[in-house]
């Protein structure tokens, strides 16, 4: 099985587009939005959703009122400052609990219970280009590295079941907990950059990143023709790296347009652009080993 994770350093690049696009163009593959803090892949896929599970993660303490003595020790120990006093009866502010229990373990009266936390919700679906698996955090909830790491074990579970030979997956932006979390493991990291010099720096960073996990690696320069020779520079930097140039994208609003009409720009409109994209898909099924799967397959 052959695991692909589009990442990009930061947002804004083309990344979630670009990655519709490859949904659309392989086959026999399940799709992943691994970016849980803010997912928006299922804008262009609309996926229809048959499973939802509740992610807990973490733990968050309560007073229970009835026990409550009112001591006030528990605003004390409280290094968060969680614990204030409303009406009278102290009162935890969930999104300053750190869930560290010394609370609890103060509490003279055992007054707080400490419960399992959820943090947001993941979701399995079927899309126009096959299965789907994503999830969406609740608002100021951390963890979502965990949560990266639950939906790449879920996809891998439907993977196996149903025998699919290519998990492609939009990453999470940055270099940070979640980045790291879809990248380790995975067949080939293909990062999404533009001529700037803020893309620049932030595909340095990924691609460190993946360097340090050994993770090969692919780039694609988006919007290339707006700044050609920070472009040719990037390529240079490919090149001195290691890692493969798979392509040059110039800036195309057809881009915009197949995302205002919630299709993949690859299934909206056959030009050049397309033409283009689904060049550098066949160098990402190279560099992957996915071409490979699939010629075997076709050989049987
Ligand atoms: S420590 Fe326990 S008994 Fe004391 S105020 Fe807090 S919850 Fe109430
Ligand atoms: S669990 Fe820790 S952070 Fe949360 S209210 Fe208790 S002492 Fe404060």
């Amino acid at each position: 099985m052959v695991e692909i994770v589009v990442l990009s350093g930061k947002g804004g690049t083309g990344k979630t587009s670009l990655t519709a696009a490859f949904a659309h163009l392989s086959y026999n593959h399940i799709i992943c939005d691994l970016d849980v803090d803010a997912p928006d892949l299922h804008l262009i896929l609309k996926p229809e959703n048959i499973r939802t599970e509740a992610f807990f993660a973490g733990h968050k303490a309560m007073i229970i009122r009835e026990k409550c003595e009112n001591c006030g020790i528990c605003q004390e120990m409280c290094r968060y400052g969680a614990v204030s006093e409303i009406s009278g009866y102290p009162f935890i502010d969930q999104i300053k609990c750190e869930g560290c229990k010394v609370c609890v373990s103060f509490c003279p009266s055992n007054a707080i219970d400490f419960c399992e936390k959820q943090c947001g919700n993941w979701f399995q679906s079927d899309t126009r280009f096959g299965p789907m698996i994503h999830a969406q955090l609740f608002a100021a909830e951390e963890n979502s590295g965990r949560l990266v790491a639950l939906l790449r074990e879920k996809a891998k579970e439907t993977a196996r079941q149903k025998k699919l030979d290519l998990i492609l997956s939009d990453g999470p932006p940055g270099i940070g907990c979640p980045v790291i979390s879809s990248l380790s493991g995975a067949s080939v990291a293909v990062l999404v950059t533009e001529p700037t010099p803020s893309g620049r720096h932030d595909l340095e960073r990924v691609a460190d990143l993946c360097a340090h996990f050994r993770i090969p690696a692919g780039v694609i320069i988006n919007k290339s023709d707006l700044n050609m020779a920070q472009a040719d520079s990037i390529g240079k930097f490919c090149a001195q790296q290691g890692l493969t140039l798979l392509g040059r994208l110039p800036h195309d609003p057809v881009i915009t347009h197949a995302m205002i009409n919630a299709k993949a720009v690859t299934e909206y409109d056959q030009g050049e652009f397309s033409g283009r994209v689904a060049e550098i898909w066949n160098e990402i099924e190279a560099l992957s080993g996915y071409k490979s799967i699939k010629l075997m397959n076709d050989n049987k």
